[in-house]
């Protein structure tokens, strides 16, 4: 199995070949067909699968399909500061090739930088939860465009308390968008919270 099975775009193929990956890892052999279906998905995987890939090439790819507006089109949501940097070098990773725009968004930090970040309509913000209700109360970020919605690492995230500023960024996303759900671990109490946020789910376990 290659990249090639997924059709994707030239400028995504290029840089995920510039990137060194020959084939994809399971949990992107699995996932990446569902995303690109437009499926909601839940995906069990530990960090070091290749999680990350599976599902900011296939997001990427979506983009291109649809040119909307200046709005921000796909949040992800994920526990730490050093995650979200990383998710934002992969999107720059495959995304090498495209002129997408995206901004990490994540607290201890002064915001000023951030909220500069913002005015230049980032259309990917990846942004651990505190900070990211902070600046939304602010006003300074709208979801009200949003078309994917990920969840990273969703038992970090609980374990880490950030349970309520989940919930209260999902009441500013729209009802209609895709989600993507990814936990390492999957215990009765986050299967139960994915479940009252996902429509209809693919499972992918790996
Ligand atoms: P992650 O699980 O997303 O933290 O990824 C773990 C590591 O695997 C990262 O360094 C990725 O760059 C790398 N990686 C992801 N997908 C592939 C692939 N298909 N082939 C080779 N390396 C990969």
């Amino acid at each position: 199995m290659n990249f090639d099975q997924f059709a994707l775009s030239p400028a995504i193929q290029k840089a995920v070949a510039e990137a060194g990956y020959s084939a994809p890892t399971e949990i992107q052999s699995k996932a990446i067909p569902y995303v690109l279906a437009g499926r909601d998905m839940i995906g069990c995987a530990q960090t070091g699968t290749g999680k990350t890939a599976a599902f900011a090439i296939p997001v990427l790819q979506k983009m291109q399909q649809r040119n909307a507006a200046s709005a921000t089109r796909v949040l992800i949501l994920t526990p730490t500061r050093e995650l979200a940097l990383q998710i934002q070098q992969n999107f720059t990773t495959y995304g090498k090739y495209l002129q997408t725009r995206t901004l990490s968004i994540f607290g201890g930090v002064p915001q000023g930088k951030q909220v500069a970040g913002l005015k230049k309509n980032p259309e990917v913000l990846i942004a651990t939860p505190g900070r990211l209700l902070d600046l939304i109360q602010q006003g300074y970020i709208s979801l009200s465009k949003l078309e994917i919605l990920v969840l990273d690492e969703a038992d970090r995230m609980l374990d880490m308390g950030f349970i309520n500023d989940v919930k209260r960024i999902l009441t500013k996303v729209p009802a209609q968008r895709q989600t993507l759900f990814f936990s390492a671990t999957m215990p009765k109490a986050i299967r139960k919270f994915a479940d009252s946020i996902l429509n209809n789910p693919a499972e992918v376990t790996v």
